[in-house]
């Protein structure tokens, strides 16, 4: 028996009308990663019902399988570009994100083939030197605005480095940044904010939000008080309960030793279905209102804990994800964030949607 998960699409909802509450401009939703592990086909066209009209995901492929599900929607592709891919975007009706000229120059060869304006988003480089248009290349631009010829700009965007650290110096020099060169395109809307962002104040806000994480329950901006509702609920039945003696091990390489005679609960749940290795002898579940140990290592389809001081038996629940501990917790216990542990987790749960 493995792991129930389930996803709350009224909660997800709610999550995305407060952010929209709390911006004048458009409020986007992030769904790359098959909506940050929670089942893209489900949650969009419940956050399309909320009143979200544009959607980003990575890849093209993921924004071709959006447009099954959101016919009307505008849908944007974060990767941008890669040579032949121009008329399968046209064909799906997917907004590519340019961030080079290499792509600038695909866009255009598409547009003057089609003879016909094509728009995009541009993402300029403010300081993550990931995947955005370098500052030479925006120089150019500005020299050769033939460059642009049949592409229609309708938004320069740009993504924040340290948004979670409100008092980070860079927050406002990226926004000055994007200010600065969104001035050479004085039509275009202008982005800046994922999550965290949104929760530097309205002045960071522009034109068009992109949050993803808090969507779906994330709390990423810790130093707040977060207002996001729970999303995911994860449980697994107890498979078996073991007794054992004072000094014996738990799991691979005994990694754990009783101390005490203790019950030792073991469930479905390992590393192969997104419960980190790393969260071996560091994790909790819970059974009703008690935190429960992980102990001994995680292994590919189980993990054990020790519930000693707890009444569960054989076919109960143990609690690995909810509003009391939720993605975020059981993340600083594996030393990690709460987006990798929703973008992990497994494809062997039973998943459950509720609500909506
Ligand atoms: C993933 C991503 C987002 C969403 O970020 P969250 O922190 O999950 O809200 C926004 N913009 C870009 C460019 C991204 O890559």
């Amino acid at each position: 028996m493995t792991g129930h998960l389930d996803i709350d699409l009224t909660a997800l909802a709610a999550n995305w009308r407060t952010l929209a509450a709390m911006n004048k401009g458009e409020t986007a939703a992030v769904v790359k990663a098959d909506a940050y592990g929670l089942g893209a086909a489900r949650v969009a066209p419940v956050l399309e019902a909320a009143g979200c009209k544009t959607f980003f995901t990575a890849h093209l492929a993921e924004a071709v399988a959006l447009r099954a599900v959101l016919p009307q929607a505008r849908i944007l592709a974060l990767n941008g570009l890669v040579p032949h891919a121009a008329a399968d975007f046209v064909a799906h009706g997917i907004t590519p994100i340019l961030s080079s000229l290499k792509e600038i120059m695909l866009w255009r060869a598409e547009a003057r083939g089609l003879e016909r304006l094509l728009p995009a988003f541009l993402h300029v480089e403010t300081g993550l030197n990931r995947l955005a248009l370098p500052q030479r290349e925006f120089a150019s631009l500005r020299e050769d605005p033939t460059l642009l010829e049949g592409i229609t700009i309708s938004t320069v965007m740009t993504h924040l480095i340290t948004a979670e650290t409100p008092e980070d110096d860079r927050n406002p020099r990226q926004r000055a940044a994007l200010l600065d060169m969104a001035a050479h395109f004085p039509g275009a809307r202008r982005s800046l904010c994922n999550s965290p962002g949104m929760f530097l104040g309205p002045d960071y806000h522009f034109d068009l939000t992109r949050p993803g994480a808090a969507l779906y329950g994330l709390n990423t901006s810790p130093a707040q008080p977060a207002p996001m509702r729970p999303v995911v609920r994860l449980s697994a039945p107890v498979l078996q309960i073991r007794e054992i003696q004072q000094g014996e091990g738990v799991g691979y390489g005994g990694s754990w030793v009783a101390q005490r005679p203790s019950r030792i609960a073991t469930v479905g749940v390992g590393y192969g279905d997104g419960l980190l290795r790393a969260l071996s002898n560091n994790g909790n579940a819970y059974f009703d209102d008690c935190p429960v140990p992980l102990v001994g290592r995680v292994s590919m389809d189980l993990a054990t804990f020790d519930v000693t001081d707890i009444p569960a038996n054989p076919g109960d629940m143990l609690v690995l994800l909810d509003s009391r501990h939720g993605a975020d917790d059981l993340a600083r216990e594996g030393g990690t964030i709460g987006y990798e542990i929703l973008t992990s987790l497994g494809r062997r749960y039973q998943r459950r949607y509720i609500g909506a």
